[in-house]
């Protein structure tokens, strides 16, 4: 491959890595993006992971953040065979009392449901639903002088809190309660902790705003068409060649490393300055997920039927018992009734599986590191919302969080949000610097989810990574 003749090369086809790519090649530069796998997409990817015909999403399924982000939203992806599909309802969550809660598109129709909490639910999310665009370009970035003062002092205060405190505080009864709970889990942070509730909130008002799509053939579909659209810029892609040092990559004008800090230290050597490298060594990675994915020979049997119209699920019952779970992996400990997130994407995309079968996934949080079998607790999960489910099980795969990070190295330990999101590393990841995104060494940055704004498939710290590469060349 010619690297000479790049002006940038990105290490890493994870959807920032692609998103920084695309950012470059729009600006006229000749990009080329050299990815380890076989297949492009990182967290983004599909494969037959139990039986043929049936379509697992390897890691993400749920596209909330890249409909709700700024940049992955404005590409014309559809035109490169993305199709975004609406499960009925966003997200449910059953209770042990038979009934569910239910995420609806509409805040209105989600209030109904929440008995004495209607009110208290529409006061806090109306006004945050109103104003999602603005809210949504503040966040999904780095830190800097914001643009809208007013929305953001309306998200603050109720963001900055913890789950427990904003849940116990605002609503009176369990199902608003769990509900918040179920969604802020989703930060891998105990529920306890400062801003725990930031992630719910923010995971609840793009549900409402623009829902939780899931990609029709799977998620493999979404980095295609990133990909696709890429090499329509005239980026080139590179897969199957893990970069082992950035040696190799040298001669480009810009470097872009789709990789967290541990692995930029291995990869430039002693191209760091010391002190960098030192900061980067202190950065923290948190708990790990166990993941396991199932051919169903039929759709889940949920006591509360309300939960078939849902594409996400949540299991764990109340909020007290969702906080106890997540605490416990983060203090490193296994919870035998562990919060359990579960998606149901062949109910809304039929191609996903041979008529009648099914496909779904669930994870648990889990210690860092950790190679503890799940496959019990998380069953036992379901079945507790849906007897019978097991007998339904044609196949399974597992992936303990060990296993999560040998199928891909950004996820350290099974942290699939390339490092804790708590307030003191959200946008402080990888360190404390006034462009994060760039390192000491001139022409080398960073621009995975262990740079703001962290986790998910949003491609923002690609889009910003890149900003800040195209600003230094013509600064
Ligand atoms: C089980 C699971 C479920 C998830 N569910 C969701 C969800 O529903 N919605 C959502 O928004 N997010 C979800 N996520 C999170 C999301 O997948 C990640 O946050 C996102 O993929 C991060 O993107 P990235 O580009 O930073 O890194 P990654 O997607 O991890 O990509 C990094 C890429 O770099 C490559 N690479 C690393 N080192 C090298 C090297 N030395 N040489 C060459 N290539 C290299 C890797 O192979 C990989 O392809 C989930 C993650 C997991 C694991």
């Amino acid at each position: 491959m010619a690297e000479h003749a790049t002006d940038a090369v990105v290490v890493g086809s994870g959807p920032n890595g692609l998103a920084a790519a695309i950012v470059l090649a729009r600006a006229g530069r000749r990009v080329s993006v050299i990815e380890g796998s076989e297949a492009v997409g990182g967290g983004c990817r599909s494969e037959e992971l139990t039986l043929p015909g049936f379509v697992h999403d390897t890691c993400s399924t749920v596209h909330a953040l890249a409909l709700a982000s700024p940049f992955l939203s404005s590409l014309p992806l559809a035109e490169h065979g993305l199709e975004l599909l609406h499960p009925d309802a966003p997200l449910a969550h059953p209770l042990d009392d038979g009934s569910a809660v239910v995420l609806e598109r509409s805040v209105e129709d989600t209030a109904r449901g929440l008995g004495p909490d209607a009110d208290a639910y529409r006061r806090l999310f109306d006004p945050l639903v109103r104003t999602a665009p603005e809210l949504l370009r503040e966040i999904l970035g780095p830190l800097r002088p914001p643009r809208h003062p007013l929305v953001l002092a309306r998200f603050g205060p109720s963001a900055l809190r913890s789950t427990v405190g904003l849940a116990r505080s605002r609503f009176q009864g369990e199902r608003a309660r769990a509900l918040l709970a179920g969604c802020s889990a989703h930060s891998m942070l105990s529920l306890r902790s400062p801003a725990s509730a930031a992630f719910g909130i923010v995971l609840m008002v793009a549900a409402h705003r623009v829902g939780w799509p899931v990609a029709r053939g799977g998620s493999q579909r979404l980095a295609d068409a990133l990909a696709s659209h890429l090499r329509s810029l005239g980026g080139e892609i590179e897969t199957g060649r893990w970069v082992q040092s950035l040696d190799e990559v040298a001669g480009a004008r810009a470097t872009l490393v789709d990789v967290t800090p541990r692995q930029l230290v291995r990869l430039a050597g002693d191209r760091l300055p010391e002190r960098y490298a030192r900061r980067l060594g202190r950065y923290r990675y948190g708990p790990g997920v166990f993941k396991l994915d199932w051919a169903l020979d039929g759709p889940i049997p949920w006591t509360a039927p309300e939960v078939a119209r849902a594409g996400t699920v949540h299991l764990g019952g109340t909020l007290d018992q969702i906080a106890a779970s997540e605490h416990s992996a983060v203090r490193g400990e296994h919870h035998e009734r562990p919060f359990v997130l579960l998606v149901q994407s062949s109910l809304f995309d039929d191609s996903r599986a041979p008529a009648g079968k099914h496909t779904a996934w669930g994870y648990c949080h889990v210690p860092h590191g950790s190679t503890r079998d799940m496959t019990e607790a998380i069953e036992a999960q379901v079945e507790r919302f849906a007897p019978g489910f097991k007998d339904l099980i044609a196949a399974r795969s597992t992936m303990d969080a060990a296993a999560m990070e040998a199928h891909n190295p950004n996820y350290v330990g099974g942290d699939i949000n390339g490092g804790v999101q708590d307030l003191r590393q959200l946008f402080t990841r990888p360190v404390a610097r006034p462009v994060p995104y760039s390192t000491p060494v001139d022409g080398l940055y960073i621009c995975s989810s262990s740079t703001p704004p962290g986790g998910g498939v949003h491609g923002m710290c690609g889009y910003y990574a890149a900003r800040a590469a195209l600003r230094r060349q013509s600064g």
